[in-house]
């Protein structure tokens, strides 16, 4: 047995001032107001935050795209985040062109079964649509997979079409699933990047000008009414913008079962990091992700939503590629590999922008960063919270510490970090998966826990 004792303990039901969380074995044993027993380890956690381990709801690793394969796979992507507090993934396992959903899902599992270190579950991403789609997702809840992946953009590799939509939700409503999408209108985007590069503009800017956030917020609005004709619930994932943020809200006063997800890096980063349009430093290349960063307005119309319950929960989209070897090769924005970083530094940035910075309390960030998504995946109460009976995943944090983000000092396997140089108040300070103690004293250990592959349950479609 072990006490984390006399923290500043966030449950469900509140904070718990001078609390102690018990752990026994794999599992949380008691939450409270617990006085040591005799011959437990004691952990002091004096003036220290204790919080659920953290829930990533959105994650790539060791995902092929196009020619080039991800830098972090499974083995240092879950290794990162759980130094960074996060203990469970939830990655998409993709189906490619011409593949089954089964068969999507195997390689997936072969990609992360022995080689994860944090638990981690599946949403299932799908790159197309076929008729018998439908039976097909039908099989995937048997298998621990009730959330699935649609794209409304990258149009001629993986966007589907409105009614192919309606029949992707119309499947999974009838078996209790949701369905995760990315909006943005593919093909006026594909329209605007044609007419782009045919005036010769190839600049990182471009990657940002030709996908308007007016194009999300017609997504999610074209989006809303076909879930209405499937009476199906669904969620966006990684809302970057104020325009899609006013959809998400109108979806919602239609009465759709919407709810949604945003990123560190479209409540951190901005537009500004593109540069002009004869820039083409690396940097920039950096940012080229889908949708794209937004302005300083969208930043804080987003950090708003998600303190009062309008967006739900954050995941980072990890999705890492080098700048050097991988982003460089690229000739323009349209061919420069999608995505960025950010699955270790999740948690302290939510932590020090959110809370420290003020703009919501630790019972709200225990939400965002766990609780909500562990219960629209269907894992909880096993993850997410700190009640007994639950694994013993948990973190505490020391919220004392200023720091400098340094990629040196980060165990991801890419070559940069977008937060290079920010100034982060707050530490991870220990990390424990299911009681085994990962993070010690902000160091991860040598010897690190197996992740054990989650099968999610129905959606608990009320969170907020
Ligand atoms: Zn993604």
């Amino acid at each position: 047995m072990r006490l984390l004792h006399g923290g500043h303990v966030v449950t469900p039901a509140g904070v718990i001032e001078g609390g102690s969380v018990r752990i026994d074995g794999e599992r949380i044993a008691e939450v409270g107001l617990l006085a040591p027993k005799e011959g437990e380890e004691i952990l002091d956690c004096a003036g220290c935050w204790v919080l659920p381990g953290g829930v990533e709801s959105h994650c790539h690793l060791d995902l092929e795209a196009g020619a080039e394969l991800t830098a972090d796979d499974f083995a240092t992507g879950t290794r990162a985040a759980l130094a960074g507090g996060t203990t469970t993934v939830l990655d998409f396992a993709t189906q490619f062109h011409g593949q089954t959903l089964a068969h999507g899902f195997d390689r997936w599992m072969a990609k992360a079964e022995g080689k994860a270190v944090a638990d981690f579950g599946f949403h299932m991403a799908m790159t197309e649509w076929k008729q018998d789609f439908a039976a097909q997702m039908g099989e995937m809840p048997g298998r621990g997979v009730t959330s699935f992946k649609l794209y409304m953009a990258y149009r001629h590799s993986m966007m589907v079409e409105d009614d192919d939509i309606l029949a992707a939700l119309t499947a999974s409503a009838g078996f209790g699933g949701t369905i995760g999408f990315h909006c943005e209108n593919g093909r006026l985007i594909d329209a605007l990047v044609q007419r782009a590069l045919a005036a010769g503009h190839t600049t990182p800017h471009f990657h940002a000008a030709t996908r308007p956030a007016v194009l999300e917020a017609e997504a999610i609005d074209r989006l809303a009414v076909i879930a209405g004709l499937a009476e199906a619930p669904f969620y966006v994932v990684h809302l970057s913008s104020a325009p899609g943020l006013a959809a998400v809200a109108r979806a919602r006063e239609a009465g759709g079962a919407v709810v949604a997800e945003t990123c560190p890096q479209y409540l951190l980063l901005d537009v500004a990091a593109y540069g002009g349009p004869d820039d083409d430093r690396l940097e920039s290349r950096a940012v080229v992700m889908s949708p794209p960063l937004r302005t300083a307005a969208d930043r804080e119309a987003l950090w708003a939503a998600l303190a009062a319950g309008e967006v739900q929960f954050v995941g980072t989209d990890h999705c890492s590629f080098d700048l050097r070897g991988q982003k460089d090769k690229a000739t323009d924005f349209a061919h420069t590999p999608n995505g960025a970083p950010g699955i270790e530094l999740r948690m302290v940035l939510l932590w020090s922008e959110g809370v420290a910075a003020g703009r919501m309390d630790p019972v709200r960030y225990a939400q965002v960063t766990a609780t909500n998504a562990a219960r629209y995946f269907g894992l909880y109460p096993r993850k997410g919270a700190l009640v007994a009976g639950a694994d013993a995943d948990v973190v505490v944090l020391d919220p004392g510490t200023r720091w400098t983000v340094t990629r040196a000092a980060l165990h991801e396997n890419v070559d940069h970090t977008p937060y290079e140089g920010r100034e982060v108040t707050g530490r991870v300070r220990e990390v424990f998966l299911r009681g085994h103690h990962a993070v010690v004293g902000g160091r991860l250990g040598d010897e690190l826990p197996t992740g054990e592959y989650l099968h999610c349950g129905p959606p608990d479609l009320s969170i907020a």
